[in-house]
């Protein structure tokens, strides 16, 4: 008789970062993650979190916070609530265990000032009205009234 070899490959591991100690499962999708979010401080806004990026900075995070039905994927009032860009990021980041098949397309975001393209899900902006701008003109724009 042979014993059965254990297969290493069948050990939890998380499924955003690979590591196979300290795992949870989510409780979104029920899938192994890192149990990680103590690491986390308090208003740094740092992204070492695989728990917590995975709670805050996916579709299926928010779609299973807000209580909506159904898949998150096709979800009707997820995408009635973020700007197609941040449904597009939400849906298909590296914190995301499965990527959203058809995300909307969608019109680059542009500074209102000097016109760079500002990624909306990992570059900082400040939103003003209707208007995007960059770090660098929200900077100025904060000099500008000091004075
Ligand atoms: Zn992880
Ligand atoms: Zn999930
Ligand atoms: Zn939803
Ligand atoms: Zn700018």
């Amino acid at each position: 008789m042979t014993k059965p070899v254990t297969n290493r490959a069948d050990k939890p591991r998380c499924g955003l970062c690979g590591k196979t100690k300290n795992l949870t499962t989510t409780e979104c999708c029920g899938n192994w993650i890192c149990d990680d979010e103590h690491k986390y401080a308090m208003f740094s806004y740092a992204r070492n979190s695989c728990h917590r990026n995975h709670r805050r900075y996916t579709l299926c995070g928010y779609h299973f916070n807000e209580g909506h039905e159904g898949d998150w994927k096709s979800c009707p009032k997820c995408r009635s609530e973020f700007e197609p860009e941040m449904i597009a990021w939400y849906g298909t980041n590296e914190y995301n265990f499965e990527k959203m098949p058809e995300p909307p397309a969608y019109e680059p975001t542009k500074c209102s000032h000097c016109g760079v393209t500002i990624k909306l899900g990992t570059d900082g902006y400040t939103r003003s009205g209707d208007e995007h701008w960059c770090e660098s003109c929200a900077a100025k724009e904060m000099n500008k009234k000091m004075r």
